[in-house]
């Protein structure tokens, strides 16, 4: 027996009857995208694992497990010894091409939005795969430096969710202050939580000398309860980081911006600074985030570039998909369909289809011979708002029969002006 294939563990399928969904959203995003002046940036789905590992720090979950690292069977060029990986999430691949090409020289400001494939060797389940789509932005510059693009950051993700269709997305702010805060914090979560270590999960007791803040994050029951015992406050933060994030409040406040205070959010990565904010959505159940994001001052400066600011967020486009209940199916139609009922007819239809598909035209047509009653159960199947019919007797006339799939009314018109027959379509 032949070996068939599976699609890898963890990836999906996207079959025509659902793309047009995947479409609505992307074209739903980009127009909102441009009204906040983003602008699209597409950069390779791998890059050098090392931008991962260096930008999301070593100690962060994903770099230390779901990293999904490119072997080449053999290496092309025996000097390359450079590994890749496959990017994770969007936000380094994206200040990488910043620094690289530069545009800190040509903007204060930049604000760019990328939308496609993501790659985490996750164990796959319900809104959790390997290979899933995310819709995100960076501002990145020195004009990013403002309590402002937080808030507008936020407004803008709220919109995309709100513009898809979404109705019950839950908005989570935190901040997790300056570089220096973020050390206070973690020193203090340390002192907080080394007597409750025993009720930690083994994945936390590691994290609590790796990476502790990313212990406020476990989703175990036991881990959850210690957290909620450490009665977090913000006695860690700046006075400076206390009135950012007052304004970042203030601001959303004005946009009429619902959110909850959350002090015990914080992000994995290692680059998040100040304000960080998560939406979430109850109907998706265990992996309810939407989307994330957060303001990661340093990130440009520690991959090698200027010392600008950057604001950014990713959103989940499968967990959006999934959460959106309208799952109307697409109704597509075609404005033509030529049903030839034999060879000659075929023979003769082929170059007319192509002549008014170049004028504009969107037609089909049956490819081998066939009754009416069967050519035009195929015309009814694909919508088609006109069928033409070219039998033996219409082509003895050098005419073609028009049919109104619509009312229902016939009529002849000669063959040989495929622009006449196109503007009559239209
Ligand atoms: P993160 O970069 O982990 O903050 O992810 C941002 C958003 O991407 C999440 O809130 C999810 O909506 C989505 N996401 C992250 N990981 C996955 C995954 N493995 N499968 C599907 N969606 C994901």
């Amino acid at each position: 027996m032949k070996k068939t294939f599976n699609l890898p563990r963890g990836t999906a399928d996207i079959l025509p009857e659902e793309a047009h969904r995947w479409q609505n959203l992307e074209n739903t995003a980009r127009k909102i995208l441009a009204r906040y002046g983003y602008q699209e940036i597409r950069t390779p789905i791998f890059e050098e694992t090392e931008l991962f590992t260096h930008s999301m720090g070593q100690t962060s979950d994903v770099v230390q497990k779901q990293m999904l690292t490119i072997k080449p069977q053999k290496a092309q060029d025996s000097n390359e010894s450079t590994s890749f990986a496959l990017r994770p999430e969007g936000t380094a691949a994206v200040v990488r091409s910043y620094i690289q090409n530069s545009l800190d020289k040509k903007e204060n400001l930049s604000k760019l939005f990328y939308i496609g494939p993501m790659f985490r060797g996750e164990r796959p389940q319900k809104g959790r795969l390997r290979q899933f789509n995310q819709i995100g932005v960076e501002a990145i510059g020195p004009e990013s430096a403002s309590p402002y693009l937080d808030a507008e950051t936020i407004a803008l993700s709220i919109d995309l969710l709100t513009a898809a269709g979404l109705k019950n997305s839950q908005l989570k702010i935190n901040t997790i202050g300056t570089a220096e805060d973020k050390a206070n914090f973690q020193t203090l979560l340390k002192r907080k939580l080394k007597p409750c270590l025993a009720d930690l999960c083994e994945d936390c007791r590691d994290r609590f000398d790796r990476n502790v803040l990313r212990v406020l994050d476990c989703k175990n029951t036991s881990c959850k309860a210690v957290v909620k015992g450490l009665d977090i406050t913000r006695e860690w933060l700046s006075p400076e980081s206390l009135r950012y994030f007052s304004t970042v409040k203030e601001a959303l406040n004005a946009l009429g911006i619902k959110y909850r205070e959350a002090p015990d959010l914080v992000r994995g990565l290692d680059y998040y600074t100040q304000t960080v904010f998560e939406i979430s959505d109850s109907s998706l159940g265990s992996q309810d985030a939407l989307g994330a994001g957060g303001r990661y001052n340093n990130l440009v400066s520690e991959l090698g570039g200027s010392a600008v600011d950057a604001v950014g967020f990713a959103l989940g486009m499968e967990r959006i998909l999934l959460a959106l209940e309208d799952e109307t199916p697409a109704v597509s139609s075609v404005d033509l369909f030529i049903a030839a009922l034999d060879e000659t007819a075929i023979k003769l239809a082929f170059p007319i289809l192509n002549e008014l598909r170049r004028n504009g035209v969107a037609g089909e047509m049956g490819y081998r011979a066939a009754s009416l009653k069967s050519q035009m159960r195929l015309a009814n199947k694909l919508n088609a708002r006109y069928v033409f019919i070219l039998g033996e007797d219409e082509i003895k006339k050098g005419v073609v029969t028009i049919k109104n799939m619509a009312t229902g009314d016939q009529k002849q018109e000669s063959l040989t002006d495929p622009k006449k027959l196109a503007e009559l379509l239209k």
